[in-house]
């Protein structure tokens, strides 16, 4: 049977790597979910018998489109925007939007097929999305950025709704743009459909606590992972790359449970700081000033700024939290973790490990949270965004993050017995992966050949 099954995996995976060569970021997410499946295969064949895996790597629908503005010297500029509709089987298309000049469709795609799952986990009823631009928000005016966003609504709207497929921010996305891809939206529909977008400003239908929510939800999983071994952040020295929304509230949080966090850092390079960073001067500097991370060490001095972003993996910590962007840590920074006694990593960015990175974590048993589970407070409170909408209520701040706490608990926990149950005990890559699989294939067959 285990042949069988390998023989079935292997065939779909080739397919699917002939049909869309050039797409080495979808490949690597397929790569991970099919290894992690196989004994749900082995115990269930009627997921080959469904032809499951073959389904669920075709999304339901790509839209690329033409997103043409003007800049602020009255040149046409045209970037090319993008939507995933991968996966409706448990609920609308869930997903961020991406600004970044690094987006093609192996990263829509790869980020789409990740939500999927990571949706499926957080219990809320989301189907899995993505989208976003190859635009560079870097150096922008805010007319610019404005324009931007008016023009890439203007064609998103054809696709996009409450019921349907509801966007959201991700990497070079945040409150402000959220806020001009609303604004266009509603002039567009002359109705306001709150729920069409999620992280929305706090005056239009926002959720307290959304901003907060992925780099808590992070802090709240790995709590979960510490709880297991007997153990609490206080004291623990804390690595966390990236200095964007997801690290700025992971580094918040981490503090507030007793670490010191001791490292962060920006595409130019890290900071670096024995007796621990102030996450009030990240914040100031990075979300409200926009400006580099380099800039932290001359208001203290007592940090210093080192150039390459990559060199933050040589510092020893006990838990890393990768948390800027995918494949930013490599084999050679996995080794140097694991040579300086790392003990946890956890991932809040999607896919921030390459699959050499995640084999020597493992061969060294290094306690492993994947992405789609240690990320999945931010989808996830976007979905209690996305229930305050429809019933015209506002949850207080408590109130949504009790429920983030207990989701996240949730995630963990069904992590740990999905794993346990196909005799991968403790593997929280094949937890992650078995339990949002299974929730969504059950749906696709419950609703026929869709
Ligand atoms: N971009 C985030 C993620 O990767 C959040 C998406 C959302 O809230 O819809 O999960």
């Amino acid at each position: 049977a285990s042949i069988d099954v390998q023989n079935y995996i292997d065939r779909v995976y080739e397919k699917m790597k002939q049909k869309d060569p050039n797409q080495d970021e979808f490949h690597q997410a397929v790569y991970v979910i099919f290894k992690s499946i196989k004994p749900v295969l082995i115990k269930n064949p009627h997921y080959i018998k469904h032809n499951i895996l073959e389904r669920i790597v075709e999304p339901e629908r790509l839209i690329t489109f033409r997103v043409p503005w003007i800049d602020d010297q009255g040149n046409i500029q045209v970037n090319r925007g993008y939507r995933v509709q991968f996966n409706s089987a448990i609920g609308p298309y869930k997903g961020g939007l991406r600004f970044h000049p690094s987006v093609n469709t192996s990263i829509i795609k790869f980020l789409g097929f990740e939500q999927i799952f990571k949706n499926a986990l957080t219990g809320q009823p989301i189907g899995g999305g993505k989208g976003g631009a190859d635009f560079d928000p870097k150096g922008k005016s805010d007319n610019e950025i404005m324009r931007f966003c008016q023009s890439y609504m203007t064609e998103l709207a054809n696709h996009i709704g409450p019921d349907t497929d509801v966007p959201a921010g991700d990497i070079g996305v945040g409150a402000r743009e959220i806020g001009y891809l609303f604004g266009q939206y509603k002039r567009m529909r002359k109705s306001f459909e709150a729920g069409v977008l999620t992280g929305k400003g706090l005056l239009y239908g926002g959720s307290l606590a959304r901003k907060e929510a992925t780099g808590y939800g992070a802090i709240y999983f790995v709590k979960e992972m510490l709880n297991n071994q007997g153990q609490t952040f206080a004291g623990k020295k804390v690595v966390i790359s990236g200095s964007g929304n997801v690290s700025i509230y992971a580094m918040e949080k981490a503090i507030e449970l007793g670490a010191t966090v001791i490292a962060c850092s920006d595409s130019n390079g890290y900071i670096y700081d024995d007796s621990g960073l102030n996450v009030q001067t990240v914040k100031q500097l990075k979300e409200v000033e926009r400006r580099r991370i380099s800039e932290y060490a001359l208001i203290h001095p007592s940090a210093t700024f080192v150039e390459g972003s990559s060199g933050i993996w040589s510092i020893p910590c006990d838990i890393a939290l990768p948390c800027a962007t995918q494949n930013e840590l490599d084999k050679q920074a996995a080794q140097k973790l694991v040579d300086n006694g790392v003990k946890i990593v956890a991932e809040g960015a999607n896919m921030p490990s390459t699959a050499d990175a995640i084999a020597i974590f493992q061969d060294h048993k290094v306690q492993f949270g994947p992405a789609k589970a240690v990320n999945a407070g931010g989808v996830a409170v976007s979905a209690l965004e996305m229930g305050q909408n429809s019933s015209r209520m506002s949850w207080s701040f408590e109130e949504v993050d009790q429920k983030l706490q207990q989701i996240m608990k949730d995630i963990y926990q069904n992590s740990i017995n999905a794993a346990e149950a196909y005799r991968k005990k403790g593997n929280l890559i094949s937890g992650a992966s078995i339990a949002g699989f299974t929730k969504v294939a059950d749906a696709m067959i419950e609703q026929g050949v869709i």
